[in-house]
């Protein structure tokens, strides 16, 4: 039997491949100019990681982690989880190393494949990459600030420059926890009406039924008295003061945004600050990028309390936003039926960091000529003579035109 890739799982071929390498260079430039140092974690770590990381309320790990018992069954047997998100990971290692010892902040981004065990579907896969930025140690919005920043500029480098950033505050953890019993108190005659998932949420975090796009939950949200609760400006002055300055420097930027009293994000860790940025030619899972402040997180994972800001977003989704790239030529396509003087040149043409390719099976050099003008910009034409009398004769495959060149230097 032919064993394919698993479901919700995808291979990224040479078609897809510049494009991707296109997304990741832009992403590289963008955070490295800005300060952020690339950060590269495990893809596994414990499970206990993103239980109390990501929140045991969450659906990310209620329904969607892939969790393996290492060791069996004995008391040595360990839990791990293939990561679902790499902010637990990135806060992991900040605590590990001690990383808040060097002077504040330390700026960070990450790339690299989640895991998430949800239904495939269009813009849904059980392994999808992220690309991410997280920001440590700065309490002002000034953080908020250059982490909105550096996603608006890295969509604008792929040609994304019209996203727009929808923003809210979800408040500290003491007006947070009021409106949490706020929406609680106003949703309890609705709550039989609620879906199975909103039920659980009520209990363990009601603010993530503001999340719920089950459309019977959505017009419970319609209703007069709970609408009144829900778009209440519920949030302290001073996570309000927080929240204005932020949207102060965002206008200064021109950066357009828009204020969404209903964004929660799915994750238990955000407070203050979260955003998100969507995409309508996404349709239904239309968010490219998720973001927020969790000041608390490093704290609960056992570091020194710590303010924190990031964000992730979906390379699946926005590769397919961006503009196609095309696979790159290379520089020459070495035309010649003797293998030993090919390899040779092209082992130092490529020393020379000049990309060089030929054939393998010494064929008619009219079929050589053809592979050269579909992947090469060159033919160096090594024949009998050329080897016999030391030049090369170089061929535009562009242009035709064909020119003699006698030292390896000119090439
Ligand atoms: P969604 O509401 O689409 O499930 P989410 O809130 O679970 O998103 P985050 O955890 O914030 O997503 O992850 C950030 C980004 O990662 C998302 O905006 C999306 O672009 C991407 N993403 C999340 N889950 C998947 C997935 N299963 N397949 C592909 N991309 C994903
Ligand atoms: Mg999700």
């Amino acid at each position: 039997m032919v064993i394919k890739a698993q479901r919700g799982t995808k291979d990224i071929l040479n078609d897809e491949i510049p494009t991707w390498q296109w997304i990741l260079e832009n992403a590289k430039n963008v955070f490295q100019n800005a300060g952020f140092c690339e950060i590269k974690t495990p893809i596994f770590e414990a499970t206990e990681l993103f239980a109390r990381g990501v929140g045991d309320s969450t659906d990310i790990v209620n329904k969607e982690m892939y969790t393996f018992s290492i060791g069996g069954a004995d008391k040595n047997s360990s839990s791990i989880t293939l990561r679902p998100e790499n902010t637990a990971g990135v806060v992991r290692a900040f605590i590990e190393h001690n990383i808040g010892r060097q002077s504040p902040p330390q700026k960070f981004w990450y790339f690299g494949p989640m895991f998430r065990y949800e239904r495939p579907q269009a813009g849904r896969q059980r392994q999808f990459h992220q690309i991410g930025v997280e920001m440590f140690g700065i309490k002002e919005p000034t953080a908020d600030c250059e982490v909105i920043l550096n996603a608006v500029e890295f969509l604008k480098s792929v040609g994304l420059g019209d996203l727009e950033v929808e923003i809210n505050s979800l408040g500290c953890t003491k007006c947070k926890n009021q409106y949490k019993e706020a929406i609680k108190n106003v949703l309890a005659p609705y709550l039989d009406k609620l879906c199975d998932d909103c039920k659980m949420r009520y209990e363990k975090n009601p603010l993530r039924i503001l999340d719920c796009k089950n459309e019977d939950c959505k017009k419970i949200f319609e209703i007069e008295e709970v609408k009144n609760v829900i778009f209440s400006d519920y949030i302290c002055d001073d996570c309000r003061e927080h929240f204005e300055t932020l949207c102060g420097y965002l206008d200064e930027l021109d950066i357009k945004y828009s204020r969404n009293k209903l964004l929660v994000r799915g994750l238990d860790y955000y407070n203050r600050t979260v955003f998100e940025i969507k995409s309508n030619a996404l349709g239904s899972q239309s968010a490219v990028c998720g973001g927020g402040r969790y000041d608390g997180l490093v704290e609960m994972l056992g570091g020194n309390p710590t303010p924190a800001v990031g964000f992730a977003m979906g390379v699946e989704r926005l590769y397919s936003l961006v503009d196609k790239k095309e696979l790159q030529k290379s520089k020459y396509f070495i035309v010649s039926n003797n293998f030993s003087e090919t390899i040779k040149l092209a082992k130092k043409l490529r020393e020379k960091n000049i990309s060089a390719d030929f054939d393998f099976q010494n064929r008619k050099f009219a079929k050589q000529m053809e592979k050269a003008s579909k992947t090469s910009h060159y033919a160096i034409i090594l024949g009998e003579d050329e080897i016999k009398e030391g030049y090369f004769s170089v061929k535009n495959l562009k242009t035709s035109t064909q020119e003699r060149i006698d030292s390896f230097d000119e090439l």
